[in-house]
C-alpha cells in the first residue's frame, strides 16, 4: 500500500474550537467549508458537534450532507442561495441562510414558506465581494421583518485584511458596520480566524473560525493565541529510495537542482497529485526520521525528493512530515507562495485516518 496519509486529530480540532469560544466570549460557528478545509466535513461536524454552536458551510450541497450524515446542530449557508428554488429544502432542513444580495431579499419576499427561516444580513463594510451597500442595509432589514417570513436576523459582514494586524482596514470596515447597524437591535458576527485571534476589540456575539479550528495561523508574523492552536493534519509518507550522487549530478524534472557535493537523496510518495504544492520550492522544510531536512528539485506527480545527506539514521521506510505538528502548514505554504488555506484544501488522494473522536 502506498504510504501518504493525512492523519487528522480530531482532539486538536475540539482544542481548537475551544480557543475561539474562550479568547471571544462568543458563540462560534465552526467553519467546516470545502470539506472542512480537505479534512473531512463530515467526520469533523461529528468531532464537534456535541460542543460547537452551529456550523458554516458555503452552499447547500454541503450543508445537504451534513444533515444527510445526522447532523442536526445549526449550518448557516454563507452564501446563501444560489437560486430560489433552494428556499424549500432551507426550510425542511433548517438551514441559517445568508442574505448577500438584494436579489435573495426580493426571492424571500416571492416564496412561500411554510415556516420562517434564520437570516443573517450580509453587509458589504468595504471587502466589496458580497453584501449589501450600506445605504440599503436598514432598508433590507425592514423589507426582511415586514415580510414575516423570518424567525431572526443576525447581522453580519466579512474582513478583508484581517490578517494584516498593522493595517487599519479592519478598523474602517468595522465603522462602516457600526454606522449601517445603528439602531437596529440584533446579534452581530464579524469575527473570521484572522479577527478571533488578533482583533479582541471587534464587537460579537458570534464568530465563525475557520482556519483557525485547523491549527493553522492565518498570520505571516508570530501571534500569541495563534501559538496556542494544535495542528489537526499531519500529511505524511516514507521514503521508498535512496540514492547516494556525486557533487554536479541533476535531480528531477527540469534538472532545476544540481547537487553541489556528494548528496545523499530520499525519494518520498507524495507528489502534487496529493496536493503537495508543485511550487513548493528546493528548502521548503520537511522533517525525516524526526529530524527537520528539505525539499531538494522539482515536486513530481507522485513522488518528492529531500535531503538525507545529513541525516544518517534515515533510509528507506523513514516516515516523512510534510507538515502537521513539527512542520507547520503555513510554512510551507509560506515557502510556495500560497496560503495554509490552499495547502488544505488542495489535498485529494491521500486517505484520511483519524484519531481522537
Ligand atoms: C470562509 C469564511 C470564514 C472563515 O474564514 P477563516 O479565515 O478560515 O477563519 C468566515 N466567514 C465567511 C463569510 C467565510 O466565507
Amino acid at each position: 500500500m502506498r504510504p501518504a496519509r493525512a492523519l487528522i486529530d480530531l482532539q486538536a480540532l475540539r482544542h481548537n474550537y475551544q480557543i475561539a469560544r474562550e479568547v471571544t466570549g462568543a458563540k462560534a460557528l465552526a467553519v467546516i467549508k470545502a470539506d472542512a478545509y480537505g479534512h473531512g466535513a463530515v467526520r469533523c461536524a461529528q468531532a464537534l458537534e456535541a460542543e460547537a454552536d452551529g456550523f458554516a458551510v458555503a452552499c447547500i450541497e454541503e450543508a445537504l450532507e451534513l444533515r444527510a450524515a445526522g447532523i442536526r446542530a445549526p449550518v448557516l449557508l454563507l452564501e446563501g442561495f444560489f437560486e430560489a428554488d433552494e428556499l424549500s429544502l432551507i426550510v425542511e432542513h433548517d438551514f441559517w441562510c445568508v442574505v448577500h444580495s438584494l436579489w435573495q431579499l426580493e426571492a424571500i419576499e416571492k416564496a412561500a414558506l411554510s415556516k420562517p427561516i434564520v437570516v443573517w444580513l450580509k453587509l458589504d463594510s468595504g471587502m466589496h465581494r458580497v453584501g449589501l451597500h450600506p445605504k440599503d442595509y436598514q432598508a433590507a432589514y425592514q423589507r426582511l421583518l415586514a415580510t414575516g417570513k423570518v424567525a431572526k436576523i443576525v447581522l453580519m459582514s466579512h474582513f478583508a485584511r484581517a490578517d494584516e494586524l498593522h493595517s487599519q482596514a479592519s478598523v474602517e470596515q468595522v465603522a462602516v458596520f457600526e454606522a449601517a447597524r445603528q439602531g437596529l437591535s440584533a446579534e452581530v458576527s464579524l469575527r473570521n480566524s484572522p479577527a478571533v485571534l488578533g482583533w479582541p476589540q471587534v464587537p460579537s456575539d458570534w464568530v465563525r473560525p475557520g482556519i483557525m479550528l485547523y491549527g493553522a495561523t492565518p498570520f505571516e508574523e508570530a501571534n500569541a493565541v495563534a501559538a496556542r492552536l494544535q495542528p489537526v493534519m499531519t500529511l505524511e509518507s516514507k521514503v521508498i529510495s535512496v540514492r547516494e550522487l556525486p557533487a554536479g549530478e541533476p535531480i528531477g524534472y527540469g534538472a532545476k537542482f544540481i547537487t553541489q557535493k556528494p548528496m545523499r537523496v530520499g525519494v518520498v510518495a507524495m507528489g502534487y497529485a496529493d496536493g503537495y504544492p508543485r511550487l513548493a520550492p528546493t528548502g521548503t522544510p520537511v522533517l525525516v526520521a524526526g529530524q527537520r531536512s528539505q525539499l531538494i528539485g522539482r515536486v513530481s506527480m507522485d513522488m518528492l525528493c529531500i535531503d538525507l545527506t545529513d541525516v544518517p539514521q534515515a533510509g528507506l521506510g523513514s516516515t516523512v512530515e510534510l507538515w502537521g505538528k513539527n512542520i507547520l502548514a503555513s510554512d510551507v505554504a509560506i515557502a510556495a507562495g500560497t496560503i495554509p488555506y490552499q495547502i488544505f484544501c488542495n489535498l485529494r488522494r491521500v486517505p484520511l485516518l483519524y484519531s481522537g473522536s
